[in-house]
């Protein structure tokens, strides 16, 4: 089995990493923005990161996440949670639960089940994760089918999301309904939740290879009659950033009702359409921890709050509980048995360490330098590295020259260099040497080293 964890957010040896205090006060507020640019006195820091041109469409700083991990995917196997598809795990109940509970402390505003129709253990899940009380709204995914329809409204949950495939390849290869029954079932189906009080959501399948005249039609007749949200699926994750800003701008002109978008990240576009469809109108973003999901999976979590979160800091930490980031993301790399990749935003193996000496004499003169994540508003640590060759003498001043010397006989570890610290600042401090004496603090090392190796001795 992989390792899963992701510890401490360590990289490879924690030996050779020093925690840099983040508690940085040099006049910069969230992403290194001064407090009053320009000097202008109350002036409102402005975000370097935030997005350039005001959008009156724009949903960057307005949106809703809705929680897909416990969820059926859309395509060819409707039933299976995105995340058991990804790595053929399988969620018990409790582990349901678990997840359930976590993304509820996280925040998200919906969290969306497997459909209650797949088995009888499916609905007894459905009906117990309702029964929690969590805050998040429990939404379930089903086929745009009567029969789903009338078990889901009986299990408890805030809403349902309907879902048919609208592309050619779908009705011709998957169900074979053409669009006039496809717009009738979806009347029906939409007017029966709608009837029960709860929220009703119809989404076509396979969006960006469906028709668009057939698309927006049926999107403008499921608006007519109510329908809370409609939902477009990149399934195959073949869209690009385009596509997305161009379909979800055109929809967004032809019908009032919100807009939801799932994106599979099949060409690593996941994210970034995440983000053209919340600049282009969309109002809800599908995610899953990770980005668990069928084949490489859908827009992760984790990603996608680092990229709105660089978008506007103060309003993704007013919405979620960023620290919980790394525990809920640990709890599904466990339940499905993958490791976090390196590359994880936020929570990757080294995703706030600094290795480059002028990195790091940037970063300890102010952290916005090389980052746009604070590792605080996550809970987490920032570091920088200084037992390898690449140490600058910023990191730690004089001694560093010393630490790459040694560090190119072999690697140091965390005390190697800690012994190096100590005798060279006690070595100034006692006026032994001066800065920039090396060859006096090669004696004093020396020195040490023999002390030590006596101490060593006698206890022995
Ligand atoms: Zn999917």
């Amino acid at each position: 089995m992989c390792p899963h964890a992701n510890g401490d957010n360590l990289p490879t040896d924690p030996s050779q990493m020093v925690p840099v205090n983040i508690s940085h006060t040099n006049g910069t507020t969230t992403n290194g923005v001064k407090a009053r640019p320009n000097g202008i006195p109350g002036a409102q820091p402005r975000n370097p990161y935030a997005p350039r041109y005001a959008d009156f469409l724009s949903n960057v700083s307005n949106f809703k996440i809705i929680e897909s991990t416990l969820r059926g995917s859309q395509s060819s196997c409707l039933y299976a949670p995105e995340g058991e598809q990804f790595a053929n795990a399988f969620f018990d109940t409790k582990t349901k639960i678990a997840i359930a509970k976590a993304l509820d402390a996280f925040g998200v505003e919906y969290i969306e089940l497997t459909s209650p129709a797949a088995s009888e253990q499916s609905r007894s899940d459905c009906e117990a994760i309702c029964k929690l009380g969590l805050k998040a709204k429990i939404l379930t995914h089903i086929r745009c089918h009567m029969d789903d329809a009338r078990i889901a409204v009986e299990t408890g949950v805030d809403g349902v999301d309907v879902v048919i495939g609208t592309s050619s390849f779908l009705r011709e290869f998957s169900h074979g309904k053409d669009m006039a029954y496809i717009t009738k079932t979806a009347i029906e189906v939409i007017e029966f939740v709608k009837s029960k009080g709860i929220e009703v959501r119809f989404s076509s399948e396979d969006s960006f290879r469906s028709d668009l005249v057939d698309l927006l039609s049926i999107y403008q007749t499921v608006d007519k009659i109510g329908v809370n949200r409609v939902g477009v699926a990149d399934t195959v994750g073949c869209a690009n950033p385009r596509q997305v800003y161009d379909l979800v701008r055109t929809l967004r002109s032809v019908v009032s009702c919100d807009i939801e978008i799932h994106l599979h990240n099949d060409t690593g576009m996941a994210i970034a359409n995440a983000y053209t469809a919340l600049e282009a109108g969309a109002t809800h973003i599908d995610t899953s921890v990770l980005g668990i999901g069928e084949r490489v999976g859908i827009t992760s979590l984790g990603g996608l709050v680092a990229c709105l979160y660089a978008a506007n800091p103060e309003y993704v930490k007013s919405k979620y509980n960023l620290s919980m980031l790394r525990e809920v993301e640990n709890l599904i790399a466990s339940a499905v048995e993958v490791s976090i990749p390196f590359s994880n935003p936020i929570t990757g193996y080294c995703a706030f360490t600094h290795k480059a000496g002028i990195h790091a004499k940037a970063i300890l003169n102010n952290p916005s330098t090389y980052e746009i994540l604070k590792p605080e508003d996550f809970g987490l640590t920032r570091y920088v590295s200084i037992g390898h060759r690449l140490t600058g003498w910023n990191a730690i001043k004089d001694a560093t020259n010393k630490i790459k010397e040694l560090a190119d006989v072999r690697t140091q570890s965390m005390e190697d260099v800690d012994t190096v610290l100590r005798v060279y600042h006690t070595g100034i401090v006692n006026g032994d040497f001066l800065v920039g004496e090396s060859d006096k603090l090669d004696k004093l090392l020396q020195r040490h080293r023999q002390s030590s190796a006596s101490d060593l001795t006698t206890i022995a």
